[in-house]
């Protein structure tokens, strides 16, 4: 079973497990509740024999039908009523860190809110299975305490060594003590070390002495003595870092985990999986002298498991990851940062929709501790929370060390128009070729992998196309290939057209990153070029190797997707160029104008860094474009203000809430007919506005036909109890699936 059964539609049809008739278990001395990793409205209960002391929080094994399942004790009382001849036994409990208190707390609090079963939330926080796997460990020695009855200066030794090192292996303590393994083993006999199994997995870095962070300036020492004051209080707050690229948010908010880690407690720090770069993670090994434990989706099996038990026992004190972090059952958890807080990577669509910058927020309450999101441009969201009074704010207004943001002016495509056949301007062009005469580096950015986004037939006009999503297919040429970005569908590029058949006759329609590297070895021939897309850089090691070339200068044009666009700092990047500024604005949905500000300001920031001053140049056929006119006057303010009250003239988010049902299924006509019934038994309370049904605008995905409904409502309405209560009235087709979207970010 995967994430993607979480279909809010299994919340409605309970089932229990099947009582077995001879099943004797006489009177147990207790019950508790187990939840467990399946889609179940809730916990079932369970009987605990008298010899198995269990707790909320601990992993046990119970039955279910014929099979045994790995679940946690969940809080509340079993139901009394249920007699004991029904109830089955846990079987066992599983040697594991239990699962926090505050972890369930966030896991309930989280199903509640994305209407999804609790369990398939907990199944995040479980993770990996192979936590549970007996360590394979090696042996290792810790001190008791106990003073040996024969102190000899050899077994001194050997116990300064043991209380200064920790846990630590024969071999180890041998060293450091100048002594023999027999000392050891005596003072193992004595009493004075005990025998234990010290994982096998590599330890955590230890952030005893912290070394001390940069000189800061005024303004950035004012921040970071706000952030810092809130991580050594006991309580929750939620504070906005917002500073322009380069202004030093990172230095800032680096302060307020030193003074986490003064505390002894564990810090979380949030990035948009793409931002996890190595460039990114070692900006805190220089800041903490020690590399931080990283979690994101590439993991191994093995350092999962080492990352969650060592979250589980304290022992990871600082963890930076992706959006999935959040489930980690830190043990003393005591500030979580959300970096690129406005990022659109934070809200999962598949499985559990959940948005992490605000679950982060939820679960900073929950532990009472604070968080800290950071961004140089923050989410309209966040904004209205400052504005509300229920987040902080602080305000890093300059970069670091006089270097000036860049000056950004736009090419107007209808005046300037690139050659037939080409992406680029004339003014671009020559940008271009005067930044590579100056020695200095350029990016262009396009936000679109592949050669081409749009393959026909020039003879019969035949388009390729998906079979299973309504997209049309994109040519990678590096790779010889037509390929869904929706689904894992391609094909080889064929050399004459499956309608036609003419040789030769396909056109690409539309520039991608391929077309325009090949563009820039047109009219830039001497140039050493790069193109950086993730699916051209598989793993994170191919990605900092690009990386890499960049900063030492191998490179002198990158051409990349928005995997450039994040977090580094390249000193002789002076130009940008923006290939299609209109990209994001194409799909107009409610937060087009707002993204394309976030995506391109970040961009942007790429350019001139370091002493030497940047220029960005944006191509756009509607300079005009209240987002446009706002980049080129550096007028962040007045655009974000426009934005707010057109928002809030029609209760839009984050002013009104929104959710989203799609239905979806193999059968078009069942699909349809279920959207149908549930427009038809839609709540519609006072100023509950139901949108819909509707076909999705990616009407074929994976197969599946779309519908989509969407509720508007109030800030005062519970969206997810409406919903919740919505779903549990309408009959379901089984072979149609409804998703739950509180909060949607994508219209798709
Ligand atoms: P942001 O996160 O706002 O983009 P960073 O924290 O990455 O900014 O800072 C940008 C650059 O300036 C980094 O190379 C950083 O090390 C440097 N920097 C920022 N503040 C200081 C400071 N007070 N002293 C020295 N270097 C600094
Ligand atoms: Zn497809």
């Amino acid at each position: 079973m995967n994430a993607d059964d979480t279909a809010g539609a299994e919340l409605s049809q309970p089932t229990q497990p099947a009582p077995e008739p001879d099943d004797l278990l006489g009177r147990l001395p207790a019950r508790v509740r187990v939840l467990l990793p399946l889609p179940l409205p809730g916990p079932y209960d369970y009987g605990v024999p008298p010899d198995l002391a269990v707790q909320p929080g601990d992993f046990v094994e119970v039955p279910l039908g014929r099979r045994l399942v790995r679940g946690v004790v969940w809080d509340g009382a079993a139901d009394a009523s249920l007699s004991a001849a029904r109830l089955r036994p846990v079987a066992a409990r599983v040697a594991a860190p239990p699962l926090p208190a505050v972890t369930r707390r966030f896991i309930d609090w989280v199903a509640t809110y994305t209407v999804s079963p609790p369990g398939l939330v907990m199944r995040m926080a479980m993770s990996v299975s192979s936590v549970f796997d007996p360590a394979r460990g090696r042996a290792a020695w810790r001190a008791t305490g106990t003073v040996p009855p024969r102190l000899t200066p050899a077994r001194q030794r050997v116990l300064e060594a043991a209380a200064r090192l920790g846990t630590s292996t024969t071999a180890d303590l041998a060293e450091a003590a100048g002594v023999g393994a027999a000392v050891i083993r005596g003072l193992g006999e004595a009493g004075a070390l005990e025998a234990v199994l010290l994982p096998a997995d590599a330890p955590f870095p230890d952030y005893a002495s912290l070394p001390p962070g940069p000189a800061l300036s005024p303004g950035q020492a004012e921040a970071a003595a706000t952030l810092a004051a809130a991580a050594r209080a006991d309580g929750y707050a939620a504070i906005l870092l917002e500073g322009v690229t380069g202004s030093g948010k990172t230095e800032v908010y680096c302060e307020a985990i030193a003074a986490a880690l003064a505390r002894g407690r564990q810090v979380l720090v949030l990035l948009p999986e793409i931002a996890l770069t190595t460039a990114v993670l070692a900006r805190f090994s220089q800041r903490f002298g020690v590399a931080p434990a990283t979690w994101h989706s590439e993991m191994t099996p093995r350092e999962r498991r080492r990352v969650w038990l060592g979250a589980a026992e304290g022992r990871a004190q600082v963890v930076v990851g992706a959006r999935s972090g959040l489930f980690l059952p830190f043990r003393d958890l005591g500030l979580i940062v959300v970096d690129e807080e406005h990022d659109g990577a934070y809200k999962q669509d598949d499985g559990i929709a959940y948005h992490a910058r605000d679950m982060a927020v939820v679960r900073a309450s929950l532990g009472q501790v604070p968080v800290v999101l950071v961004s140089a441009t923050p989410s309209l969201e966040t904004l209205a929370n400052v504005e509300a009074g229920r987040y902080g704010h602080v305000h890093l207004p300059e970069r670091h060390a006089g270097a000036t943001l860049p000056q950004i002016a736009a090419i107007d495509l209808r005046l300037s128009p690139p050659p037939r056949g080409r992406w680029l301007s004339p003014l671009l062009a020559q940008a271009m070729a005067e930044t590579l005469a100056r020695g200095e580096q350029s990016l262009l950015f396009l936000n679109r992998r592949g050669y081409a986004p749009l393959t026909l037939c020039r003879t019969c006009g035949h388009r390729f196309e998906c079979p299973n999503c309504s997209a049309w297919l994109v040519e990678h040429r590096y790779q010889r290939r037509l390929v869904c970005h929706h689904c894992a569908h391609w094909l080889p590029t064929p050399e004459a057209c499956p309608a036609c058949s003419t040789a030769d006759s396909l056109a690409a329609c539309g520039p991608g990153i391929e077309r325009v590297a090949e563009e820039v070895a047109e009219i830039l021939p001497q140039a050493r070029t790069l193109v950086v897309a993730s699916d051209l850089l598989p793993g994170p090691a191919a990605a900092a190797a690009a990386f890499a070339r960049i900063a030492a200068r191998e490179v002198d044009v990158v051409i990349g997707t928005q995997i450039v666009a994040k977090g580094h700092h390249f000193p002789m990047l002076t130009l940008v160029g923006v290939v299609d500024a209109d990209l994001g604005l194409a799909g107009g949905d409610l937060r087009a104008g707002e993204r394309t500000w976030q995506l391109l300001s970040q961009v942007s920031g790429r350019a001139g860094r370091a002493e030497h001053p940047g220029r960005v140049l944006l191509q756009t056929h509607d300079p005009d474009a209240p987002v446009m006119r706002a980049l080129v006057a550096g007028n962040g303010a007045a655009f974000i203000e426009a934005e707010q009250e057109a928002r809030r003239e029609d209760a839009w988010p984050p002013y009104g809430r929104l959710a989203a049902l799609i239905v979806s299924g193999p059968d078009e006509g069942r699909a349809a007919a279920q959207a149908r019934l549930l427009a038809r038994t839609a709540p519609r309370p006072d100023g509950v506005l139901i949108l819909g049904p509707a076909p999705a605008p990616l009407a074929l995905l994976r197969g599946a036909y779309r519908f989509r409904l969407l509720v508007k409502a109030p800030r005062s309405v519970s969206l997810s109890a409406l919903v919740r209560g919505w779903l549990a009235d309408t009959r379901q087709d089984p072979a149609v699936r409804i998703q739950i979207d509180i909060d949607p970010q994508s219209f798709l």
